[in-house]
């Protein structure tokens, strides 16, 4: 089993940091969606660079999907 890498975003809706668990085998280009720790919004997380121990993140409002 990989070990995860911890990386810090922030929410784009509530704008908290937290950490989050990134899986290893994701690659550079890819992105997938993470429910925010504090408000519990879904957070499209798309992965600019992925190392060994290290993730650059950016994270998207997912459109259409607030009431
Ligand atoms: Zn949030």
């Amino acid at each position: 089993m990989n070990n995860m890498i911890t990386a810090k975003i922030s929410c784009p809706y509530c704008w908290e940091d937290f950490s989050i668990q990134v899986d290893p085998s994701v690659e550079a280009g890819e992105s997938y969606v993470e429910d925010c720790y504090v408000c519990c919004r879904p957070i499209e997380i798309y992965i600019i660079k992925i190392e060994e121990d290290d993730a650059s993140l950016r994270v998207f409002k997912i459109e259409g999907n607030e009431s």
